[in-house]
């Protein structure tokens, strides 16, 4: 036996296949990505939390002898162990290296890909029909946002998509509708960008926000950022159903036909979610970047054809 599996042995440590199953969750729990594993990183702590690590275990050092050039380079074994587990699932494409991941976000993060996605579902016996509303960004779906919120902005932009819709739901299409669900509620920093409702679920795996689109899926608008907005359920609901629409300056306007409901509709005790709107010049809550504003062109269709009047 070698010198380190003799040291795992006697400090008993976890074993490599049960750190891959416990990398996979916590990737899980983080959205898909946790950073590369160095001395002082939370993330090795939190790992070591998982399997009750003691002091001894935590802070076991590998001590490997160079003898030609001389010198003694010292690892945490716990770090080597982790990063052996992590090596693997490389090697088995369930998450991207750091290196790889590099490119994609600019950070030096271990990243969840599709099947890596899949297999952490299976572990914790998650329903795969739930995994479209998950945020969890995984290689693919992280380069779809990426390809999206780095698009040139046209000046004639179309927000039709060209092909009909096939009914079937292929996973390139699901990857394409998770990119672009994340991608618009990044862009709106998680906030409905008509009332600014900012909440998530209590394990913090879901945002209430969601993505909207401006022309709608139905009628073939495409899943683009130019043609999406976070908005919250209620308002969502309410710009669907043309309650609400934008004006090119990103002013809200609210139907007139507001003025002829009960007063007591449209409200949650006394917070009225539609008619404040109407009162006051009141504006879409807008991404940082200029380049990912709604397109005008995909807001003059919803004026025209969804709003009532
Ligand atoms: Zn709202």
């Amino acid at each position: 036996m070698s010198y380190e599996g003799e040291m795992l042995k006697r400090l008993v440590m976890p074993a490599k296949k049960e750190v891959e199953n416990a990398l996979l969750k916590t990737l899980f729990k983080h959205n898909g990505t946790i950073k590369e594993f160095a001395t002082g990183e939370e993330i090795v702590d939190e790992l070591a939390d998982l399997f009750s690590l003691n002091e001894e275990q935590r802070n076991a050092v590998l001590e490997r002898i160079y003898r030609k050039e001389n010198r003694i380079v010292k690892t945490p074994l716990w770090h080597r162990l982790l990063y052996r587990a992590a090596d693997s699932l490389a090697k088995e494409k369930l998450v991207s290296r750091p290196t790889s991941t590099i490119h994609l976000t600019n950070k030096k993060e271990w990243m969840l890909t599709e099947d890596g996605f899949d297999k952490v579902l299976n572990l914790l016996n998650i329903p795969k029909t739930q995994k479209e509303f998950l945020p969890t960004k995984s290689f693919e779906v992280q380069k779809v946002v990426k390809k999206l919120v780095e698009a040139r902005r046209p000046e004639n932009y179309d927000p039709f998509e060209i092909e009909k819709k096939t009914i079937k739901v292929t996973r390139e299409s699901s990857i394409r509708t998770r990119g672009f669900r994340i991608a618009v509620i990044e862009a709106y920093d998680c906030k409905c960008a008509f009332c600014g409702l900012k909440i998530n679920s209590p394990d913090s795996l879901l945002w209430e926000v969601e993505a909207a689109h401006i022309v709608p899926h139905s009628e073939n608008g495409k899943d683009d950022v130019l043609n999406g907005v976070a908005l919250c359920r209620l308002h969502h609901w309410a710009f669907d159903a043309g309650w609400f629409t934008l004006e090119n300056d990103f002013t809200i306007r609210v139907s007139s036909r507001i003025d002829a409901l009960p007063s007591e509709y449209g409200k949650i005790n006394d917070c009225d979610f539609i008619r404040p709107f109407a009162n006051q010049n009141s504006k879409l809550i807008l991404p940082d970047k200029k380049e990912i504003y709604p397109h005008q062109s995909a807001i003059s269709w919803h004026r025209e054809n969804k709003f009532c009047n």
